[in-house]
């Protein structure tokens, strides 16, 4: 394939940055989006960026999930502005963090009461504190293939190479992710295939005298995009109440994500307690945990030197303001049906065996497969290497996918114009594939 990128500067910069950085990224995936090397950017607005080569991609990696408003929105450059000038970090609430919190109270489900950190994995590892407080109880069920951070309870059974290494399906082998984590750190994580009511109702009926909670991302989104099956999280909910376990839902992706009130409001199932994240700070650095007074009360303080700090809370503040402004969410997933639709007219034309869809405005795209995924495991019959045929292709020529899986965000500033030259992309790179077999 001929190289259509100029990408010599960023190449450039990467032979420095290992003199300093670990590894020279401060993510794998950074890397892995144009090994051996990563892409730097420069800048981004709207649906697009710009890298130091002076390329010009329309994203869909969306900075991991959080510029739900896009690159740069105004509205939020001007409320961090505004408090940039008046400080950044005082070691004390600020007098807006009331507004914020009652605001989110409202907007999530299950929120009595809320709490702060800086990530995703610290709020979900405070969630497990506080379930365990609450119940007296130490054991937490979680599903295969989920990410919930990578803290060592947190990153179990995240990532298997092989099916077969992963064990018996009604009871899989605990997987590491990580070295350095502490072999034990799973003995008190129960792993489960996920989407199989049986196997939960069968492991919580024999364990429930020591299992605290259940937690789950309501969309399996770390791993392709896997749905829960009609029914799925209500039984999960009525599996947990009547047994007197929590359960959790992690809502770092799709909190704000699929609508305010994130996935338990789209699902009307309310959980216990659940995280949120990413897009509720529209690309500040704020998560944190909403829950049961009960629970959040049960005796946890969490800590943490930036929680709540006033630059991440007025950019929370100025987005929940976008995201309520009248048909911003229907007009993400007017533009997510129009291109998984496209998608999927172009691949009929070319006979590919190919699955796209889209749900609000988180899109999914596999090769090899004609039908939805439904466990982790499905994830093996998925042909990734013509997933990153595909992809390499598309960014040569100025459309950006997540470097490994295929799931993807479309924002606020995506427009009409910015799917029809996508889809023009994926017909030119799909024509070329189906030709040459797979080749571009
Ligand atoms: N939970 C889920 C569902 C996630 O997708 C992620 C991050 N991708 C996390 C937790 C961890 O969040 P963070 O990277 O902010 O620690």
């Amino acid at each position: 394939m001929d190289n259509l990128l100029k990408t010599n500067r960023s190449k450039r910069l990467f032979e420095k940055a290992k003199r300093s950085i670990l590894g020279g990224v401060a993510s794998g995936l950074h890397k892995s989006e144009y090994e051996p090397y990563p892409i730097y950017i420069e800048r981004g607005k709207g649906s697009k960026l710009y890298d130091i080569d002076g390329n010009e991609y329309i994203d869909y990696m969306g900075g991991f999930g959080p510029m739900i408003l896009g690159y740069c929105p105004p509205a939020i450059g001007e409320a961090v502005i505004e408090q940039i000038a008046k400080g950044s970090q005082f070691a004390a609430p600020n007098p807006f963090l009331n507004d914020v919190s009652k605001k989110l109270t409202e907007l999530i489900p299950c929120a009595d009461l809320v709490s702060y950190q800086g990530t995703g994995t610290e709020a979900n590892m405070v969630i497990l504190r506080m379930v365990r407080a609450y119940t007296g109880k130490d054991k937490i069920v979680k599903f295969e293939g989920h990410y919930h951070g990578w803290s060592d309870e947190e990153i179990i059974s995240f990532t298997s190479d092989l099916v077969r290494m992963m064990g018996p399906r009604n009871r899989p082998w605990k997987t590491l992710g990580s070295a350095g984590q502490l072999a034990k750190s799973g003995e008190d994580i129960i792993v489960l295939p996920w989407n199989d009511l049986e196997l939960v109702r069968k492991t919580i009926r024999t364990q429930r005298h020591e299992i605290a909670g259940i937690i789950t991302e309501p969309i399996m989104l770390n791993c392709e995009v896997v749905h829960p099956k009609s029914g799925y999280l209500e039984g999960l909910r009525e599996i947990a109440t009547e047994n007197d376990v929590v359960l959790i839902f992690d809502e770092i992706i799709t909190g704000f994500r699929l609508c305010l009130g994130g996935a338990q409001e789209y699902f009307k199932v309310t959980p216990d307690i659940s995280s949120f994240g990413k897009a509720v700070a529209g690309g500040f650095p704020l998560a944190g945990v909403a829950g049961k007074r009960e629970i959040m009360e049960a005796g946890v303080h969490p800590g943490g030197t930036f929680n709540a700090n006033p630059i991440s809370i007025a950019a929370c503040k100025a987005t929940i303001r976008e995201l309520e402004k009248p048909g911003i969410y229907k007009q993400m997933a007017r533009l997510t049906k129009k291109l998984t639709t496209g998608i999927n007219r172009i691949a009929k034309k070319r006979n590919l065996i190919l699955y796209c869809d889209g749900i609000e405005s988180i899109w999914h795209l596999a090769f090899g497969i004609r039908e939805r995924m439904s466990d982790y495991r499905d994830n093996f019959k998925v042909n990734k290497m013509d997933y990153q045929v595909f992809r390499k292709g598309c960014l040569e020529r100025g459309v950006r996918l997540h470097p490994s899986r295929g799931r993807f965000y479309v924002s606020a500033a995506h427009t009409d114009e910015d799917i029809d030259k996508t889809l023009s992309v994926v017909e030119e790179v799909l024509g070329r594939m189906s030709r040459s077999k797979g080749r571009l």
